[in-house]
């Protein structure tokens, strides 16, 4: 086994919010979008928008995919770096922003949110109040453009650029040759702005409006821009990679809506229907997915639909909602962390008593064993979190507990991410364990499906997160030093709590101890009992179990050869705390309370020698007891 070991990390470091790849290797999520762009690039269908000569000069082959977390992390993948105007785009941000400079009455006088079913720059009023239907057709969006507060065009036009930069989460400009091309051309939206004056929903000259309207379009943005805009809104407002709230929470449920009704234009029914996100394509080629409080996605792609969508942008979005049950109407909300708990093998060990010199290396080298305590549903959303966690600190891990004792469910996208996450580690031969995998049969079906009848050679599972501890901390000694193994039997000079004798000493003690046998399974100490003796522990192993509230009992210690136990009634006198038994057939020295107190009385060096021997395993067990506290308690 190849081993991290080096350099050494701390479990908690809290990293700024970086991109999709550590050094070791890709995220399983990157990886599904490279295989989504893999699968889609290959398609030519479509044609590229003409009518503004300037986009006509798109590269027809450009192809871009960026998904951005709630939680901002960033996967893109293709040209999610070329920029290109962002076109219809900008009606739902420019939507957001005439809600916040007017109120919501005010703008819906204005501008319906009825879907329209017509193409996007039809001509196509209320009847009677000339209110274009909805803000995401061209009328309606001049109407909007027409609500930016602002006393000079200026002004607006600052306004909009600010408010487009806090979505993306970096200063954005025009596209000054895009912008002048579509002035030069647009004719049917300054007759569209006429009509908007006939009727007064715009109340000035429509002149300037629909120039603001037309830099609007030509704002210039590259998929990744359209990523972070759209977590943005998936993130209630609130950039999730600058923190900045770009928009007021409370309009962003405004924007989603016209943008789940009419994004579209007339394929909006069929695209909520199919895909379940709101989502918004403009002429240039690019898409905005959301999937509120998860993600939000902008593909950039020119080739055109009949629809004037991105052809390839739709079949991206299309495979993503399927493939990891994306549909808006499919979806439980998720508040809770999946993270319960985090450790590594230098903070917490298992029961497994270790000898000082098996617990120096654990606690030097331990954090390349990482644990993590999941809880709640797994999704998606929440399967991405785990799965990005675990890529960070990837490289300095080599033994991964995933424990799924408290994960009531997980869906077949998470199962998915995991066996990724699986042959991931694999391929670097690093291992994964599971415990209470029992919980989960789909994922455990899962799992075997994917991996075959000898699924289990894939990964470790235990139905004890101890054991699992056990396991990883064995392997990770045996790693380091090839020769270590359990301690099978041990003689009187190697008891830990005789170390310091002399020769004759031991002679001494040895006389008065008294050797018993216990078959494997028998009971060695009953919690209640009276204590007369303390035992040494000569051969196998035993554990030290204690009742739990629900009457379940759990095992907080094993012992092995050389190891004192029952050694606590020495010095309180109390009756037994635990019970204790053999979990193999096992021989014990037993010293009596009676003879450790006359040996004090004959040889008192040898009881102080003892004494402190005792004392210094007991700080051993609560230093480690302190350890798993701030762990525990964080
Ligand atoms: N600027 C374009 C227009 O109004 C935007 C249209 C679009 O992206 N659908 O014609």
């Amino acid at each position: 086994m190849k081993l991290a070991i080096q350099p050494r990390r701390p479990d908690n470091s809290t990293q700024p919010v970086k991109s999709q790849t550590s050094q070791t290797g890709l995220s399983p999520v990157l990886e599904r979008l490279q295989q989504l762009h893999r699968t889609h690039a290959p398609i030519h269908d479509g044609k590229v928008a003409t009518y503004i000569p300037e986009l006509a000069k798109a590269d027809p082959d450009t192809f871009g995919i960026c998904l951005v977390t709630a939680s901002g992390h960033i996967y893109e993948v293709g040209d999610s770096q070329t920029p290109f105007t962002i076109q219809s785009i900008s009606k739902p941000f420019v939507y957001g922003l005439a809600l916040e400079d007017n109120t919501r009455p005010d703008v819906l006088q204005k501008v319906g949110v009825e879907p329209s079913g017509d193409v996007f720059n039809a001509i196509s009023l209320e009847p009677g109040t000339g209110r274009p239907r909805n803000p995401m057709i061209n009328a309606g969006a001049i109407a909007t453009t027409g609500l930016i507060a602002g006393k000079s065009l200026r002004t607006r036009q600052r306004r909009m650029l600010e408010m487009f930069s806090l979505h993306a989460g970096r200063e954005l400009a025009i596209d000054d040759a895009v912008y002048r091309s579509e002035s030069e051309t647009g004719h049917r939206n300054r007759a569209i702005g006429h009509m908007l004056r006939n009727f007064d929903i715009l109340t000035e000259d429509p002149t300037p409006v629909v120039e603001l309207y037309f830099k609007q379009c030509a704002v210039s943005v590259t998929c990744r821009d359209l990523g972070i805009m759209a977590a943005t809104l998936a993130n209630g407002g609130k950039n999730p990679v600058t923190g900045k709230q770009a928009i007021r929470g409370e309009y962003v449920e405004s924007v989603l809506s016209v943008m789940a009704s009419s994004g579209m234009y007339d394929f909006a029914g069929e695209w909520i229907y199919r895909v379940g996100m709101p989502a918004k394509s403009g002429v240039s080629g690019g898409v905005i997915a959301v999937l509120p409080g998860q993600f939000g996605v902008g593909v950039f792609s020119p080739r055109l639909d009949e629809h004037g969508n991105s052809v390839r942008g739709i079949r991206v979005c299309n495979d993503l909602s399927r493939v990891f049950n994306l549909h808006l109407f499919n979806t439980a909300h998720l508040g809770q962390s999946p993270i319960r708990l985090k450790f590594n093998g230098a903070q917490v060990n298992s029961s497994r008593v270790r000898t000082p010199a098996e617990a120096a290396l654990l606690h030097h080298h331990g954090h390349c064993i990482q644990t993590r305590q999941l809880q709640g549903n797994l999704v998606f959303s929440t399967a991405e979190a785990v799965v990005h966690d675990v890529m960070e600190i990837l490289e300095a891990t080599d033994f991964l507990v995933l424990d799924l004792k408290h994960v009531p469910a997980i869906d077949e996208s998470a199962c998915r991410l995991f066996a990724e996450l699986l042959t991931r580690f694999d391929s670097l031969e690093k291992r994964i364990i599971f415990t209470h995998l029992a919980h989960l049969p789909r994922l455990a079906r899962y799992l075997k499906t994917r991996f075959g009848a000898n699924f289990e050679k894939h990964f470790r599972k235990f139905d004890d997160s101890h054991l699992a501890l056990e396991w990883c901390e064995n392997q990770l000694m045996h790693s380091l030093s090839p020769a270590w193994q359990t301690v099978r039997s041990a003689t009187i000079e190697n008891y830990e709590l005789f170390a310091g004798l002399s020769q004759k000493e031991l002679a001494t003690v040895a006389s008065v101890l008294q050797r018993k046998r216990y078959r494997q399974g028998e009971t060695i100490v009953q919690a209640g009992d009276d204590a007369t003796e303390l035992f040494l522990l000569a051969n196998g192993l035993v554990s030290v179990t204690v009742a739990m509230n629900n009457h379940t009992h759990r095992r907080i210690a094993t012992f092995s050869a050389g190891m004192v136990f029952g050694e606590m009634a020495l010095i309180d006198q109390a009756p037994r705390s635990a019970h204790v038994s053999a979990d193999t057939d096992v021989a014990c020295d037993l010293l009596s309370m009676a003879d450790f107190n006359q040996l004090g009385e004959t040889n008192p060096r040898i009881k102080i020698v003892m004494l402190q021997n005792l004392a210094l395993g007991l700080c051993q067990k609560l230093r480690k007891t302190n350890r798993e506290i701030s762990v525990f308690d964080s």
